[in-house]
């Protein structure tokens, strides 16, 4: 059987607070899901008590690293909570990642309205009806 492949979660530091929520709102789902995070990401997504791979922080490769795994195949969807208002010294590895998932038809979402309506499409495809 081939196996699962993850979720990718990243927020900038202007939308961690977001992506904390949507973590909780959500967590039926992800505590089924192989999550794998930027490293201070990562950090916060453990506060709420789910399990979650850290990589990099975002600055030092972090993104890059998930690019990386976005183009091997390994995730079946990135969830980016973006701040389109902050200044980030990584915003090529940023492009970069974005133009990975497009490549590979990987769903991506960079704000929380996308999100959700991503995650209500994965939990109707994985989780048992209420
Ligand atoms: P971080 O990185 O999770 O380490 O803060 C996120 C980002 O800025 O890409």
């Amino acid at each position: 059987m081939p196996k699962a492949k993850g979720i990718a979660i990243i927020a900038h530091d202007g939308k961690k607070a977001e992506m904390i929520a949507f973590m909780k709102d959500h967590a039926a789902l992800f505590q089924n899901t192989k999550l794998v995070a930027t490293g201070t990401t990562g950090q916060y997504v453990e506060q709420t008590g789910l399990k979650v791979k850290k990589l990099l922080s975002g600055p030092k490769g972090g993104d890059a690293q998930i690019a990386s795994m976005v183009a091997e195949g390994k995730l079946q969807a990135v969830i980016f909570f973006r701040d389109p208002l902050g200044k980030h010294p990584h915003e090529p590895d940023v492009q970069m990642l974005m133009r990975l998932c497009d490549l590979h038809n990987v769903a991506l979402a960079t704000n929380p309205s996308t999100a959700r309506l991503m995650v209500k499409g994965l939990e109707a495809e994985t989780l048992p009806e209420a």
